[in-house]
């Protein structure tokens, strides 16, 4: 998340005076960019990618396993050394297991993030069209990690695990150690010291609390194996303490049987994801890439599910979204419809973070049924932004966002308008924590519209993180080539993404799915992608029986089939499309082959031949000689899964195989694919069985 500027943080009542000012100027600033920037066009049709870490400190000999909380540190260290290295005073920055590309890439750039133990990295600028292109991500993932590791002490490594499962844990859980129960987030399992200290990040969480009138609510149920209690109660949970007010909470039923209990905005904004930005060449296109990737957010977290671990207990769920979502729920009683409305202004349906619940295109075959006939918008805002020359559909979208009140407000900011600014704007939009987020350009460059894919968990392997983005990438062309049609009412992307937190749901759950993706009217096909097209569409353009009820157009389908295509040939699937566009424009063999083992390990992951890493991550508890099967994920068992993750890693970044490691599932996580194009033996005498702390 970006930085806003420095200043007087404003505590939640004299904030709330504050909010219709910054939505005011907010939507003010976004008229101003609309009117300058609707217009654009012919921009590039560059992504970019964003991998979050989570920083550990990690020995083999030491039981304990801890969060690293030097992010600021570990951020400045790289930012002086990112400086040397741009008056070429560092060329070490550049080693390691790079390629080609990297020698004129700008070096990848290291955000800070709300956890305290996170960072985040970025390429130094974003990738292009090409095809080749597609292979520098991974080993500029790979470039990332090396930099950041070779910023941390020798014990320090930063992993890609959505979450670190003893997060919260009685006892010490971060390096240095602080007792929980501070004042910004009255938590009783974290200390404030888990949150970056800029006074942007415990406003946000005090803030929230405070709106909310208790403690955010992150529960998650219990996965109750053979010897676990039923009912379950969390043995963590203190209802005897009496630090803050809201210590009453625990007592007043937010710690309900079953369900591991969370206090803190930590457990959830302390994930770690994978997004995909995209460039559209304008706003008609970008609005159509926000509608048609928008079915396909719930799909892409079932398949990349990471996330079976909270607080030391194995969860009944497989992702991050939803404690994510009540991490940052700063809706009232009021707005939850827990009280009549007296104060507040609307109920609302869901938190600040969430699936999305507008379309957006102008494209005609979005219906009125697909849209949410109870969506929740400011009329005001909107009648501002119709006044203000945006149309209908665009101006809901934004009314819909408007209604949520800034959390984190400057004094300073609130002297003077600046309409060469976009600050009120991105301080509602961008705490809009949507599984899409369609971003205007920014009033200083000369950056287009564009649209970010944010429901992807972070995998283990720079490999999968770079084979999932590649994914996204060649769906995204794809779609905008054959014109595809993803469309289905938004209601049921909702319910798409409550199934994709089912255990296994890659595999178990089926999902609502558009049967027939192939336009209704002439395709656009090859006309994309310029010189790199050829003519002659290898996807018949099937087309649709117009009119059809709306619950007609689409089905249930399995993960499998929506990836793999169905067994009867009805559905083609996302990867034989793909295959089909790739076949449509010129790619040299060399690509092609490394985007082949790409697309092979997502078909893979879909059809259950390979595992998710919730899935690996689960069966490596399992078979663990101390896992007793209570659903207690212990000290010892989170130190040798750090440790098989710490090994995986530096295996990889040292550009071997995974041969003998001896960790426990890893073939069945990621199947023999790294030995490059043409060898796929790499896992080699590896014991598949063998569970160890020998890593
Ligand atoms: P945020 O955290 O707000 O989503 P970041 O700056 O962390 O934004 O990441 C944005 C991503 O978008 C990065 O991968 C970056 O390389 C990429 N990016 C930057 N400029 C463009 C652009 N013009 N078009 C597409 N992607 C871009
Ligand atoms: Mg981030
Ligand atoms: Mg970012
Ligand atoms: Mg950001
Ligand atoms: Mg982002
Ligand atoms: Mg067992």
């Amino acid at each position: 998340m970006g930085l806003l500027a420095l200043g007087t943080a404003l505590e939640w009542p004299e904030a709330k005076k504050r909010a219709d000012q910054v939505r005011e100027w907010g939507i003010k600033q976004l008229l101003e960019i609309w009117n300058k920037a609707k217009g654009k066009e012919r921009d590039a049709m560059l992504w970019g990618d964003e991998v979050e870490y989570l920083v550990v400190t990690y020995t083999k000999d030491e039981q304990k396993v801890l969060l690293s909380l030097r992010q600021a540190q570990i951020l400045e260290a790289l930012a002086s050394d990112q400086e040397l290295a741009k008056e070429g005073c560092v060329p070490a920055l550049q080693d390691g297991p790079t390629t080609k590309s990297q020698s004129s890439s700008p070096l990848p750039v290291f955000h800070p993030e709300f956890g305290r133990f996170m960072l985040e990295a970025t390429p130094g600028k974003p990738w292009g069209i090409g095809f080749k292109e597609l292979l520098d991500v991974e080993p500029d993932m790979k470039l990332r990690r090396k930099i950041a590791k070779d910023h941390m002490l020798s014990k320090e490594y930063p992993i890609t695990l959505t979450t670190f499962p003893q997060i919260g844990v009685p006892g010490q859980f971060t390096d240095p150690f602080y007792p929980p129960s501070g004042s910004r987030l009255r938590s009783q399992f974290v200390p404030d010291e888990i949150a970056n200290p800029h006074i942007r990040f415990p406003t946000l969480a005090a803030n929230i609390r405070s709106r909310r009138g208790r403690k955010v609510q992150v529960n998650v149920p219990v996965f109750h194996d053979k010897n676990t209690k039923k009912p379950w109660t969390d043995p963590t949970v203190n209802f005897d303490l009496h630090n803050w007010p809201e210590d009453d909470d625990e007592r007043n039923g937010a710690a309900p049987s079953d369900f591991i209990h969370m206090d803190a905005m930590a457990f959830g904004m302390g994930s770690c994801c994978l997004q995909i930005t995209f460039q559209a060449k304008n706003i008609t296109e970008g609005r159509q890439m926000y509608d048609q990737l928008s079915p396909l957010g719930p799909i892409m977290l079932a398949l990349t599910a990471a996330t079976p671990v909270y607080k030391g207990f194995l969860a009944n769920t497989d992702v991050r979204w939803n404690q994510i979502s009540r991490a940052v729920d700063c809706r009232t009683p009021e707005e939850m419809g827990e009280q009549p409305l007296k104060n507040d202004r609307w109920r609302i349906p869901k938190s600040r973070y969430a699936s999305n619940s507008t379309y957006i295109s102008t494209d005609p075959r979005l219906r009125e049924e697909y849209m949410d006939p109870d969506l929740v918008i400011d009329p005001l805002i909107k009648a501002k932004l119709m006044e203000g020359g945006m149309d209908d559909r665009l101006a809901t979208h934004f009314a819909h966002l408007f209604i949520r009140d800034p959390i984190v407000i400057f004094e300073e900011d609130l002297q003077e308008l600046d309409l060469n600014k976009t600050d009120h704007f991105e301080n509602i939009q961008s705490t809009n924590w949507q599984h899409m987020r369609f971003k205007p350009p920014p009033a200083e460059n000369n950056i287009g519209w564009r649209v970010e894919f944010r429901p992807m968990e972070i995998q283990v392997t720079d490999f999968e993180n770079a084979a999932f983005s590649v994914f996204m990438v060649l769906v995204t062309r794809a779609m905008l080539s054959f014109d595809l049609n993803f469309y289905i009412p938004i209601k049921k992307v909702d319910e798409n993404m409550e199934r994709a937190h089912a255990v296994d749901a890659v595999l178990k759950e089926k999902f609502y799915f558009r049967k027939n993706l192939f336009p209704l009217r002439p395709s656009r096909a090859n006309t994309v992608f310029g010189d790199e097209s050829r003519p002659g569409s290898a996807m018949p353009s099937r087309c649709g029986s117009p009119g059809l009820p709306v619950d007609e157009e689409y089905d249930e389908m399995s993960i499998n089939d929506i990836i793999n295509g169905s067994a009867d040939g009805d559905f083609p699937g996302l990867i034989p499309i793909v295959e089909s566009y790739l076949d449509s424009v010129n790619v040299d063999v060399e690509t092609r082959c490394q985007l082949a083992t790409y697309l092979s390990l997502i078909s893979k992951r879909a059809s259950g031949e390979l595992d998710t890493t919730a899935r690996w991550i689960r069966n490596f508890v399992d078979a663990h000689p101390r896992y007793k099967h209570d659903s207690v994920v212990d000290d010892v068992i989170t130190h040798d899964l750090i440790g098989a993750v710490v090994a995986i890693g530096e295996r990889e970044s040292a550009g071997k195989n995974f041969a003998g490691l001896g960790i426990h599932g890893l073939p069945r996580l990621l199947g023999g694919f790294r030995g490059g194009c043409g060898q796929d033996s790499v896992l080699d005498g590896e014991n598949g069985t063998v569970v160890g702390t020998d890593v």
